[in-house]
């Protein structure tokens, strides 16, 4: 039988900007793996791989002006070159001598003796560097380009030129031809995306459109221009990333089915007066807006900031409380299990009186897990706030039922099978039961299960990712979501990650509270440190001492704790001296962690597993070794540790301070203890990656944008993607 054959359709065209780069001429196979190499695999990859810096070729530097330590890009001809050997040739200089008619230049590399090929007598160069010595003027490493003749010598000459992140083999002026080529054949194919947001042109905000911004990022008039047009390219990522962050929130609210946690104030009240003090005003001011979203139609999803020691955990068991009220099961989930331990004690003691049983559970305590009703059906990915939107934007959920369901939609949304079960949650038909469970990541493994889950709560939020918060709130039907961080998360990282939640903070401190100082000390002044310690000991307060390691490394003097202990107790003596850290077994750790909080254990000398959530109001000193190891996020939460009682408290930084950031970090902190200055500070210092640690999975990764220093591009994407949402008809 003749096979059939179907006719050869025409294939569609190729949109230009994802062929591969090879398209581009001068791109060979040697050129496409170092190209590779920089991520740069499609045209599209090869304009949008944007430069690290401009040199202003339009008038060069002077030699004879330069000035030290001031970065110049000057030319001139070589006039010396060679390379000297010392150490019995086991290094060499090699150098250069520049001369532009001014002034001549040394231009030196340190063990790179190959160079010596690479240059000549009589070449004509361009060399960047910071002076480093002007008698005579010198440059270490600078960077070269030679001065070449030919078609495209424009591209490189008498203009602002691009400097691009490169690799090995492939020189400055190769990278900036090939850009240039690209940018001629391909540059008018790049569009500005939809729906269109950025206001371009001569509009009264207008932006570069998108094709005339890729082009000014290669090759701007002046820097201004070059930075508008980051600007642009910016503003196109953080529109992109809002509009992930709003459509989930938008599903949420046109999809979920709020769980009724507002509770009655039957468990609050006997609580409230049973604990022994007052709340707050900021705390009373939170409570009120968390109850009003778990009374509300839309699960909340609420981040809860306070600085250390401001009660954040008084307001979550007032929010568990009202869930229980209501026979909803909570969920507390915190990073470490002493924590976890800590906080299940805090819960025993309150909310057993009241009947309440709290179950611990951690990868050490099984804990029995919660089921005292059937279970529903499983919902699917499509039920919850992480629906995967399609291409059009819309989550692929069942539409929102309509408003004359007596149930509110409950039933419907559960399905088939629990609808009796439904009908019980809405009645609030089983609340005697209703239990909290406290754990670690335990509660997210698959074999811990949750039936009436009303209210999950995650403590430190900044210490888990976003994949494991969504894991918890995955094991019931749209649970409400409590989620708290000591780490005041500055504006512009707040609304990109955490976009989607709504923000409560908590900026008051219970009253009573000793003030903290902070010192800063080199390691010479340890035997005071050591001394002082002892008088507040004998005065009966506590003390931690904080060591960067566990164990010591060979390549470098880091102190370690394991070592340290033993030196630390012998200079206490007769006071007891604990040992806290990561690699012993849960049963010695809540040992010693129940000595410390019982006053048994005068000092714990530990690692950074102290670091959150540890709360002993005697503790009134706080001695950090190595200091310039932390980042000052870590150091506030490690001294957040001490000023929780009536007593004065210090916070003694042991540093070498040999270098510069890490001597700024350090007077920042002692400077300040407002958090959210710490965090700006921070973010400046060390950017937002070290700002939350590598466990926020949930950072972006950004070509353009910059989130030290764009908030207000942030500001303006949220703003614009809100209203374009807002605009369009719900469905
Ligand atoms: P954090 O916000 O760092 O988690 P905690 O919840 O651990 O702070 O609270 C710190 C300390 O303050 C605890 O000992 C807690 O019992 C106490 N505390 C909380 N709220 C109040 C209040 N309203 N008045 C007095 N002390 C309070
Ligand atoms: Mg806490």
């Amino acid at each position: 039988m003749p096979e059939l054959r179907t006719p050869p359709e025409t294939a569609p065209p190729v949109p230009p900007l994802t062929l591969p780069v090879t398209v581009v001429s001068g791109v060979g196979p040697d050129r496409a793996a170092m190209l590779q190499r920089l991520g740069i695999r499609t045209v599209g990859d090869l304009l949008l791989h944007g430069p690290r810096r401009y040199e202003d070729r339009r008038a060069f530097a002077a030699m004879r002006e330069l000035q030290l330590g001031v970065g110049a890009v000057v030319r001139g001809h070589i006039v010396a070159s060679g390379v000297k050997w010392f150490r019995g040739r086991t290094r060499s200089v090699y150098e250069f001598i520049l001369d532009d008619g001014t002034a001549r230049l040394h231009c030196r590399w340190w063990n790179l003796p190959f160079l010596e090929r690479m240059f000549a007598v009589g070449d004509d160069l361009m060399v960047f560097g910071k002076p480093n010595s002007l008698r005579p003027r010198t440059m270490d490493h600078p960077e070269t380009e030679r001065v070449e003749a030919g078609d495209e010598a424009p591209v490189h000459l008498n203009r602002v030129v691009p400097i691009y992140p490169s690799t090995e083999g492939l020189t400055q002026r190769v990278l900036r031809g090939l850009v240039w080529r690209a940018l001629e054949r391909f540059g008018a194919a790049v569009t500005d995306p939809e729906p269109v947001l950025v206001p371009v042109g001569s509009a009264p905000d207008g932006w570069p459109g998108r094709s005339e911004a890729v082009r000014t990022l290669h090759f701007p008039e002046n820097l201004e221009a070059a930075e508008r047009a980051r600007g642009r390219l910016a503003l196109d990522e953080f529109v992109a990333l809002q509009f992930e962050i709003q459509r989930r929130r938008r599903n949420l609210e046109r999809n979920a089915i709020a769980l009724p946690c507002g509770g009655d104030n039957r468990l609050i009240k006997p609580f409230l007066a049973a604990v022994g003090f007052k709340l707050t005003g900021a705390q009373t001011h939170v409570l009120r807006e968390i109850r009003a979203d778990l009374a509300g139609p839309v699960p909340m999803r609420r981040l809860l900031q306070g600085d250390v020691g401001s009660g954040k955990t008084l307001v979550a068991a007032c929010a568990a409380l009202m869930a229980l009220e209501n026979g909803w099961n909570v969920a507390v989930m915190a990073p470490t299990e002493i924590l976890a331990g800590q906080l299940a004690d805090n819960f025993r003691r309150w909310f057993e009186p009241l009947g309440i049983p709290v179950d611990l559970r951690t990868s050490a305590q099984r804990g029995p897990a919660v089921s005292n009703m059937k279970a529903g059906p499983r919902l699917t990915d499509a039920h919850l706030d992480t629906a995967p939107i399609d291409a059009t934007g819309t989550a692929r959920t069942e539409p929102r039922p309509t408003k004359k369901d007596p149930t509110g939609g409950l039933i419907e949304s559960v399905g088939r099978g629990s609808a009796r079960a439904a009908r019980e949650a809405v009645a609030g038909a089983v609340p005697s039961c209703a239990r909290l469970t406290v754990g670690t990541h335990a509660l997210i493994q698959p074999d811990a299960n949750f039936e009436r889950l009303g209210l999950v709560v995650i403590d430190e939020q900044h210490k888990f990712g976003v994949a494991q918060r969504e894991a918890l709130v995955r094991k019931g039907r749209y649970p409400h979501l409590l989620v708290m961080t000591a780490t005041p998360i500055p504006r512009t990282l707040g609304l990109t990650l955490y976009g989607d939640l709504d923000v409560s903070v908590i900026d008051q401190s219970p009253a009573g509270r000793g003030r903290i100082r902070t010192h800063v000390r080199t390691p010479d002044a340890l035997p005071k440190v050591w001394e002082f310690l002892r008088r507040e000991l004998t005065a009966g307060r506590q003390a931690y001492v904080v060591y960067a390691r566990v164990d010591e490394s060979e390549h470098d003097d880091v102190k370690a704790v394991t070592k340290e202990f033993v030196r630390v107790k012998a200079a206490m003596a007769p006071h007891v001296v604990g040992l806290l850290h990561g690699q012993l077994r849960p049963e010695e750790k809540d040992a010693v962690m129940s000595a410390f909080r019982s006053g048994a254990v005068q000092v714990l000398v530990a690692t950074t597993v102290i670091e959150v959530g540890v709360d002993v109001p005697n503790a009134t000193v706080m001695v950090i070794e190595n200091a310039e190891q932390f980042g000052l996020a870590q150091l506030h939460q490690l001294r957040g540790r001490v000023g929780r009682g009536g007593h004065e408290s210090h916070c003694i930084l042991v540093a070498d301070q040999k270098t510069e950031a890490a001597q700024e970090r350090l007077k920042v902190l002692a400077a300040t203890t407002d958090g959210f200055a710490l965090a700006e500070a921070d973010l400046r210092l060390r950017g937002p990656g070290e700002l939350l640690g590598k466990a926020q999975s949930g950072l972006p990764s950004l070509r353009f944008g910059d989130l030290r220093g764009d908030r207000v591009l942030v500001e303006k994407a949220r703003a614009w993607v809100k209203s374009c949402l807002s605009s369009q008809p719900l469905n």
